[in-house]
């Protein structure tokens, strides 16, 4: 009896764990037993991989001890979340539009096949960005790079599910180069995908490659999308002034997102201060979620309108 008595208090003691939150305060934090956050200096060589948050870190990790951590506030919550609130997002919106949507807007069976393809390419890259997330600070270097190896193989899903409705609609008029242009991004990805298997792509010697390799895989939709203003009739048609708008939204996204991801900004300029929240690589997650969803909104838009408005004769061959 006596011994029972003595064991809560302790046991009790071993949750309240008081970590560093920035490099001013203290906050209590409730952390499931044997989970504890470490900080960059303590974490394993393969873990360093930003300077500027300088706390927080889950590691030495076993798989279920990695999945309780999602209860826990680590430096990954918000990266974890982020996503797996967006995977939520993309599901729901797929039932959604599927059931009610695409049957309003006359949607034949070509509009579901693209349709489910975008949004299930972009639910598969959520889930492997919270897997990576989640399984980073395996205790097994191999198993944390593998998830790694699966975050890369699913950003590559999401682009290719923001290029096939893009493509397909674009050049909705125009199956040869509609055929054509879905051919290269289909060889494009499948080129990403082989470079993964090389053994040094995960390696820290090639993150200019790698990064240069996902810029030329999206950079290169700049051709499609001037072609597709060219063979529309330029910028004064009402087709790309309709969507035009939409496309360099779509960039600017983009664009910034992946500024964020590059430069590490705004942690680099306050060390130690963002270790929880607002991290670049948190903006990142947030603006790819909302980059998916205006793109999958866009997709909608254009279908309706392909839906509404007849292929023009001329100048399209078909
Ligand atoms: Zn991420």
């Amino acid at each position: 009896m006596m011994k029972m008595l003595l064991k809560v208090p302790q046991k009790l003691l071993k949750t309240t764990h008081y970590m560093e939150l920035g490099s001013y305060q203290h906050w209590p934090v409730l952390i499931p037993q044997r989970i504890r956050l470490y900080t960059y200096e303590q974490i394993p060589p393969f873990l360093k991989e930003n300077p500027y948050i300088t706390g927080g870190y889950r590691a030495h990790l076993p798989s279920k001890l990695c999945l309780k951590s999602i209860f826990i506030l680590s430096n990954e919550t918000v990266n974890i979340w982020s996503h797996l609130l967006g995977f939520l997002l993309f599901f729901s919106l797929g039932v959604n539009d599927i059931s009610t949507v695409l049957p309003a807007s006359g949607a034949n069976r070509e509009d579901y096949v693209i349709y489910a393809t975008g949004i299930f390419c972009f639910q598969v890259c959520m889930l492997c960005s919270v897997g990576y997330h989640l399984f980073s600070c395996h205790c097994s270097e191999k198993t944390s790079r593998r998830w790694l190896s699966l975050d890369y193989a699913g950003i590559s899903v999401g682009i290719l599910g923001c290029y096939v409705p893009g493509i397909f609609y674009a050049f909705y008029c125009d199956t040869f180069w509609r055929q054509v242009y879905l051919m290269i991004v289909l060889s494009l990805i499948l080129a990403v995908f082989c470079a993964q298997v090389h053994p040094h792509y995960l390696s820290n010697d090639w993150k200019r490659i790698r990064t240069a390799i996902f810029c030329c895989v999206a950079g290169v939709s700049v051709v499609p999308a001037c072609h597709w203003v060219c063979l529309t009739g330029g910028f004064t048609t009402d087709v790309v002034k309709l969507f035009l708008p939409r496309v360099m939204i779509m960039y600017l996204i983009a664009g910034s997102a992946f500024l964020f991801y590059v430069t590490k900004i705004p942690e680099r300029y306050f060390p130690g201060q963002l270790n929880y929240l607002g991290a670049s690589h948190q903006l990142w997650h947030v603006l790819v979620v909302l980059m998916f969803y205006w793109w999958h909104q866009t997709a909608v838009y254009i279908m309706r309108f392909r839906h509404s408005e007849p292929c023009p004769s001329q100048s399209w061959s078909s």
